[in-house]
């Protein structure tokens, strides 16, 4: 029989919460079909661990039988050497079932590590060509939870779930084999004592788990009451309107209700433990009580060793069955993972290479926004009626109120987005039907918040062009007018960023970043100057990095101040996501318009020295 103590986990997860229950999968056989792909390639090893399940359950189950010749054969007729034989052949079933046991649960883990490796790499592949829409409207919390937990509980459903529904079925299967073999009569009375074990099993498991619930209903009550109340602001707050009372009253209900269903909770597992081992102890007698009737009434050819193998077979069937019915709970949750990850498998992906991809004849960065028009949602136009050209060697600088959709505009150049309506080309050809990887290879972009991985200088430059020469690391850096900085660290290249390049600062970031772009060398540069307030050392270093790459280049830049927007030679000004004005800043200044008021409220306050008025 099994001690108390340890059927609490299986019990404690035999039951679904509501929110399970709601949100349980429908199990078709499309699913299933599904679940067995991810096995099929594996069917040598899964078959390995079939038959090492089987071995290993029948010579489990042999010490028990063989107790009944250690009776019969050895004590009861007095024969050492048989005695001697019997219990060395048990001890020997026991080791070989526990070497079987050793194999089959490593080829387990190395099926379900193959499997898990497997579902990791779909998956990651499947996230790194998902959209920026997904990643934007996805929580980043879940996206990281589907590839680690749930594909860690797909191993833990390979390891656990199936195999404990194979080898408590094979186990099951074989002790009842076994015991109607010895008596059919013997059998039958103890099978038909198996629901007395299971009923109050699962009764009691449904109040515990009812307790538990409440009781964790009550904990997170009181970790609220603790957390409001014992925090800074919560206590200042107490003070000042003099709850204390209130609150001390209110902690204390809580406490006491805790401390009644902590008491219940503790003695209804020692109630349960009574009934279980009351019940369980119930079959073994009436199999003794049958025996004996059988052996001293009807004469019956049964032996001591027998009744004592049937008493001891029936035992091994407690377990399996308690197991098999909480399975069913495990199953469900388990094809619940499974449903999961598939969901995120069969999220459509947005941005798809062009089935026939066009490389343009010439690569010049010449882009041309032909009528475009683009939302984010159905609801809510963003762009509308877009058109400009940016010749080659040219640049354009856009500007706008924040939210006006700048940002929005070049999102579509390398296809972070899809327009809705209208065309956006480059080098006279669609986006769309471009080469997806030559499309973002010639568009380079310098965002407004610079991502920089955790590690050296030189691994942030790298991932540009890995193959660059340290010259040309040199040359990007000077040109992005960092390389003074970089001279100047301990370490020079090999200095660590930190995470995110938390080590640097906002406009040593961007320099970086810069330079990295340079050593992309795109066709076309896009520049999204940063908002956000630099000091004037700063910013007069991105600026001097930023004019000579505007010379040389096809490029576009989202600018804030006056400088960047001068040595541009084509100003948009976007207002509701509309191009509002265009062309230089000595016109455009005077026609009294939306870039009048931003050069009056944003442009004018940088003091610049290049102002062109
Ligand atoms: P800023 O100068 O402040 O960076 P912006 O002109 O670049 O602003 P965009 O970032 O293009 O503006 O945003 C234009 C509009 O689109 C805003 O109203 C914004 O709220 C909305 N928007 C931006 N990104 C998304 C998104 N991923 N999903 C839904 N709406 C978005």
């Amino acid at each position: 029989m099994p001690p108390g103590g340890r059927m609490g986990g299986p019990i404690m997860r035999g039951f679904m919460d509501e929110e399970e229950k709601k949100n349980a999968p429908k199990i078709t056989g499309a699913l299933i079909k599904r679940v067995i792909s991810y096995l099929t390639p594996y069917w040598k090893q899964l078959l390995l661990v079939l038959v090492a399940i089987s071995l290993s359950s029948v010579l489990n189950l042999m010490p028990s039988i063989l107790t009944g010749k250690i009776i019969d054969e050895g004590l009861g007729k007095r024969n050492l050497k048989m005695l001697v034989f019997f219990i060395v052949a048990s001890l020997l079933t026991n080791l070989g079932a526990n070497l079987i046991g050793v194999l089959e649960s490593y080829i387990n883990t190395w099926i379900a590590q193959h499997i898990t490796f497997d579902m990791r790499n779909q998956m990651y592949s499947h996230l790194q060509k998902m959209s920026q829409r997904f990643f934007t409207t996805n929580n980043q919390g879940d996206i990281i939870t589907r590839m680690t937990s749930d594909i860690d509980g797909v191993e833990n459903v390979i390891t656990n779930t199936f195999r404990s529904i194979l080898s408590n079925s094979i186990t099951l299967v074989f002790a009842i084999i076994a015991m109607f073999s010895k008596n059919w009569i013997m059998a039958l009375i103890g099978i038909a004592v198996i629901p007395l074990f299971v009923i109050p099993t699962r009764r009691a498991g449904k109040t515990r788990w009812a307790l538990t619930n409440e009781a964790q209903a009550c904990n997170d009550e009181i970790n609220g009451i603790l957390n409001e109340t014992l925090s800074v602001s919560g206590q200042l707050l107490v003070k000042l309107f003099g709850k204390e009372k209130h609150e001390y009253d209110r902690y204390k209900e809580a406490n006491s209700r805790m401390v009644k269903l902590n008491i219940k909770e503790r003695m209804a597992g020692r109630w349960f433990f009574v009934v279980l081992t009351t019940v369980t102890n119930i079959g073994p007698m009436l199999l003794y009580l049958a025996g004996g009737i059988l052996m001293i009434k009807y004469n019956s050819s049964l032996t001591i060793g027998d009744v004592t193998v049937l008493v001891a077979l029936l035992g091994r069937t407690y377990m399996p069955v308690n197991s098999l019915l909480n399975i069913q709970v495990d199953w469900m949750r388990s094809m619940a993972l499974f449903t999961r990850i598939f969901d995120y498998f069969d999220m459509p992906v947005e941005i798809k290479n062009s089935e026939i991809p066009v490389i343009p004849a010439k690569t010049t960065g010449q882009v041309e926004f032909d009528h475009v028009f683009f939302s984010y949602d159905p609801e809510r136009e963003i762009l509308h009626d877009i058109s400009f050209t940016l010749d080659s060697g040219k640049s354009i600088a856009i500007v706008g109120p924040s939210g006006s959709g700048k940002s929005t505009i070049i999102n579509l150049i390398p296809r972070l987005y899809d327009v809705c309506d209208g065309r956006v080309l480059f080098d006279g050809e669609d986006v769309r039907a471009i080469d997806l990887d030559y499309l973002r290879r010639n568009v380079g972009v310098v965002s407004q918040e610079t991502y920089l991985f955790n590690g050296t200088i030189r691994d942030n430059l790298l991932y540009a062009k890995p193959d660059a020469t340290e010259e040309e690391l040199i040359d990007a850096c000077k040109k992005a007018n960092i390389y003074d900085f970089i001279k100047g660290q301990e370490t020079g290249f090999d200095t660590m960023v930190g995470n995110r390049g938390l080590k640097l600062s906002g406009g040593e970031k961007q320099r970086i970043s810069i330079a990295r772009v340079l050593l992309k060398d795109p066709a076309l540069l896009i520049f999204d100057e940063a908002t956000s307030a630099l000091d004037s050392i700063s910013e007069s270093k991105i600026q001097e990095a930023i004019d000579p790459i505007i010379e040389s280049r096809t490029s576009i830049l989202i600018a804030h101040r006056l400088s960047t927007i001068l040595a541009a030679d084509e100003i948009l000004v976007i207002k509701d996501g509309k191009i509002a004005e265009r062309g230089q800043h000595k016109d455009l200044v005077k026609a009294g318009g939306v870039y009048t008021e931003l050069y009056n409220t944003q442009f004018k306050r940088i003091p610049d020295s290049e102002d062109g008025d």
